[in-house]
């Protein structure tokens, strides 16, 4: 069953729009995107997450975890309690000092399931520690250089008169995270497909989550 969902992911050229836009609806703003908006802000994000991949990546292989310890980013596990579904945090990176703090159960709970025989044969061999650092490698990369347009979108919350207030959309950044994932390790199937498989993971039901995704996709 699982195997049958993620394999419909993979080969979907457009799984990657709708992994995002299914983000975007997890963001508390983003009932405040105009519907037309919705496209235009996911593509934005992703392209800009690809984009800074390409350049800090700049060739180079090696391992992400390397790359952290130059750039001065301190790596510590955390066995924590066990993060509830809804929260859908592998890792947190924090600055000052920077630093990444892996969840170890949420990263083990995530490993399990990228491991179940068959999913291998979709996902190919997945070091699932270091496509969370590479995600974290981005929140860094932004954190000490502006982040690039299409990463930190804003939107009214509230507009009286002349007086407006914004509020930034933050899942674009998750989004642009996702991308940069997906191109610094050129993934054959976009990252974010990691974020149901950690639904999956707290045993939230396959069917479920991938209905959704596909009918919120499609409702666009
Ligand atoms: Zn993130």
């Amino acid at each position: 069953m699982l195997v049958d969902l993620v394999q419909r992911v993979v080969s979907d050229p457009e799984a990657a729009t709708m992994l995002a836009l299914w983000r975007l609806d997890r963001d508390p703003v983003a009932g405040r995107v105009a519907p037309e908006r919705r496209r235009e802000l996911v593509a934005d994000a992703r392209a800009a997450g690809a984009t800074l991949a390409r350049r800090v990546r700049a060739g180079q292989r090696g391992p992400v975890e390397a790359r952290l310890g130059l750039a001065g980013v301190r790596i510590v596990e955390d066995d924590g309690t066990e993060q509830a579904a809804s929260l859908i945090h592998h890792a947190v990176y924090t600055s000052p000092p920077p630093t990444v703090t892996l969840y170890r159960r949420a990263l083990a709970a995530l490993e399990r399931v990228v491991n179940t025989e068959g999913l291998r044969t979709s996902l190919g061999d997945v070091d699932v520690r270091e496509l969370i650092l590479t995600h974290e490698l981005f929140h860094h990369v932004i954190a000490h250089a502006s982040a690039p347009a299409g990463v930190r979108p804003t939107v009214d919350v509230l507009r009286l008169g002349p007086w407006r207030r914004r509020a930034t959309i933050h899942a674009a950044e998750e989004i642009a995270a996702a991308a940069f994932v997906t191109t610094w390790h050129q993934l054959s199937w976009p990252a974010g497909l990691l974020d149901l498989l950690t639904l999956v993971a707290y045993d939230a039901p396959p069917a479920v989550i991938f209905a959704t995704l596909v009918e919120k996709a499609t409702s666009v």
